[in-house]
């Protein structure tokens, strides 16, 4: 299967991303982690993406597409995978959907988790990552309904979306997406 997960920062998109993707015996692909790596080991890609990552801002679509093609057409993906934090932009959503074209396959479904608003500033304050300080969580959140939200849409338009709660403990959500999920794998 190849599953896109949607959600605002804090709305435990890794949690249940890391658990889907282990319970379905595909790859777990966050782009977050892999620029946060890039950063550590200093890379190209790391050092210019360092900016961005501390202030909340989305990092350029180019630089972002770069990175998912090389990876997506690793062997280690041809039994699927779960993108975790990518697409974060309608451009990139696009772009996405010409890469897996031109590899013959299209995404099995889209998985967006919904929270209000003061659940996630809660969740996100209780998480204690170097971007969840108070000024750049709100600039991560800003980012999230200007540029990803629109994606919803864009999703639903092709059939693809499928809204979980994401309310409730982890073990919660997760049967939550189990019971989605696990029907169109079965496809
Ligand atoms: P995340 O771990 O998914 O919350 O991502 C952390 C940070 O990495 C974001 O705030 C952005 O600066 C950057 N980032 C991750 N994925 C993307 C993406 N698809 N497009 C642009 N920036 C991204």
């Amino acid at each position: 299967m190849r599953i896109v997960f949607l959600g605002p920062p804090g709305a435990g998109k890794g949690t249940q991303a890391v658990r889907l993707a282990k319970h379905l015996g595909i790859v777990h692909l966050s782009t977050g982690d892999m620029l946060r790596q890039a950063a550590a080991a200093e890379t190209p890609v790391g050092l210019q993406s360092q900016t961005y990552l501390a202030a909340g801002k989305l990092v350029p679509d180019a630089v972002m597409l770069d990175l998912v093609r090389e990876r997506l057409v690793k062997d280690d993906c041809a039994r699927g995978y779960l993108l975790d934090g990518f697409p974060r932009t309608l451009g990139q959503a696009q772009a996405l959907d010409e890469m897996l074209g031109q590899l013959g396959t299209r995404l099995s479904a889209v998985v967006e988790l919904q929270l209000d608003v003061e659940e996630i500033i809660r969740r996100l304050a209780a998480r204690g990552r170097e971007d969840d300080r108070p000024e750049v969580i709100r600039e991560r959140l800003e980012q999230y309904s200007r540029q990803t939200a629109p994606l919803s849409d864009y999703y639903r338009r092709q059939g693809l979306l499928h809204p979980v709660d994401g309310g409730g403990t982890p073990d919660d959500v997760f049967r939550r997406i189990r019971a989605l999920v696990e029907p169109l794998a079965r496809q």
